[in-house]
């Protein structure tokens, strides 16, 4: 018999009657509810009986990872929006501050409202980006939220009403009818949020279109999810979850190649029976499953997370993936690492594995012209350089091309840095 676990999001209302409200001080309780003002905080039981030990907090990664944090806000901003509350300011003295405050926190960063939507007959997608050439993302609607919210999410403005409506699809007509014209597309990456929040049903009303025989040049389906780590009786005890593996087999008997994009953050994500339940009943359904995470201060900011988090996953069955430099949004300041250090996190953890755990790449940063890796720091000629290269490009004839910025130690982002050799372009005008 199998227990249907339902489950129930912790919200910054919510969290006053759970438990651990308990075990917090009023320093900590008062700072949840003023951050969470701003940001969007939401955690649930899973998260919160399995994955955080409330011996360790508040330095507890996943705590961190999922807990307002005080610093996350400037101390200015701090204490305007802690002021209001403590005199129990009416609602509308309220908005605009948070308004105030959540416009200087860059909402949209590389102008991922406007950019890289594309048209069909004329008229904008919505719910659909199409930057590199194989692969097309797709936002579904109902997939626009979480089961937990990280700190640091990069799309933490859709969960405070910010952007939601102009960016989500409520249908796959048009997606259907733009694959079909665009036959270079190979893969279709389902993202959100977490389009495992949606029912089966749901779901499957936004893939199972995407199976038939006019989309054979679609070859690989993905999902971007952070469920196997926030909510894995998605894929064990939920009343649907057998249902999702059904869905999972259909993908994979019509000769598609199914790959979950899983988020994970910290190897104590993958501790839980149940957390190696949901990865080896996606896989035996025919999902592949990659891992994927920014590095960030506080949660994961060490190299022997890293290599555990890779190693343990490959033992499980999954394949490293991406190593993300944070973008630059929302609490970055609380959570940033500069480029130099990420880049030493990740070759020290990497150093230290099985090749196994070498198909991950990193660190990479989604920033406007592509993704870009740091692949080293060395001498050259005299001046000490980062060596880049893209990962993925808007200009395909980037990639794979080393190019060299000057070395920088506190550049957190590829914007910060400049060209190398008192060059004036990282790529010779052709
Ligand atoms: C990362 C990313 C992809 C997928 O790139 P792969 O290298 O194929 O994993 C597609 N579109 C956008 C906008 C991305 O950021
Ligand atoms: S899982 Fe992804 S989209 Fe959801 S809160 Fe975390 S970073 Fe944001």
């Amino acid at each position: 018999m199998k227990t249907n676990l339902r489950y129930t999001p912790i919200t910054d209302r919510s969290i006053v009657r759970h438990p651990v409200w308990d075990r917090l001080d009023a320093e900590l309780r008062e700072s949840i509810q003023v951050v969470s003002k701003v940001l969007p905080f939401r955690t649930n039981r899973y998260v919160v009986d399995e994955l955080i030990d409330w011996q360790k907090i508040p330095n507890d990664p996943m705590f961190q990872l999922t807990f307002a944090q005080k610093e996350m806000l400037d101390p200015e901003d701090y204490r305007r929006v802690r002021d209001l509350l403590r005199a129990g300011a009416p609602k509308e003295e309220l908005e605009p501050v948070v308004h105030g405050i959540r416009y200087g926190l860059n909402p949209h960063p590389a102008g991922q409202l406007d950019a890289n939507v594309p048209t069909l007959d004329g008229r904008p997608l919505s719910g659909v980006q199409h930057k590199y050439r194989e692969t097309v993302l797709f936002f579904p609607a109902q997939g626009q939220t979480c089961h937990a919210y990280c700190t640091y999410c990069f799309r933490w403005a859709q969960f405070v009403g910010m952007s939601e409506l102009r960016f989500a699809a409520r249908a796959t007509d048009d997606l259907v009818a733009y694959l079909k014209a665009h036959r270079e597309v190979t893969d279709v990456l389902i993202t959100g949020g977490d389009p495992l929040i949606m029912k089966t049903e749901v779901l499957r009303r936004y893939v199972e279109p995407l199976l038939i025989p006019e989309l054979e040049h679609v070859r690989n389906i993905r999902i971007g999810t952070k469920s196997l780590a926030y909510w894995p009786d998605r894929f064990v005890g939920d009343l649907d979850a057998d249902d999702l593996l059904r869905l999972f087999e259909e993908v994979v008997a019509s000769g598609r190649h199914l790959a979950l994009m899983g988020h994970y953050s910290h190897p104590v994500e993958l501790e839980p029976g149940v957390a190696r339940r949901a990865v080896s009943r996606a896989r035996s359904a025919g999902a592949e499953i990659r891992l994927q995470a920014p590095v960030v201060r506080h949660v994961n900011d060490r190299s022997d997370v890293w290599s555990e988090l890779w190693s343990t996953a490959v033992t499980l069955g999954m394949i490293p993936y991406y190593f993300f430099v944070e973008r630059d949004t929302g609490p970055k300041r609380y959570f940033e690492i500069p480029l130099v250090e990420a880049f030493e996190i990740f070759s020290d953890a990497y150093r230290r594995v099985s090749g196994l755990c070498r198909s991950v790449r990193g660190p990479s940063m989604s920033a406007h012209p592509g993704k870009a890796r740091i692949v080293g720091i060395e001498q050259v000629a005299g001046e000490k350089v980062l060596v880049l290269e893209f990962l993925q490009a808007r200009d395909p004839s980037w990639v794979s091309r080393p190019f060299f910025a000057k070395f920088d130690p506190h550049a957190t982002w590829l914007d910060d840095l400049e060209p190398a050799f008192g060059e004036s372009f990282f790529f010779r005008p052709d």
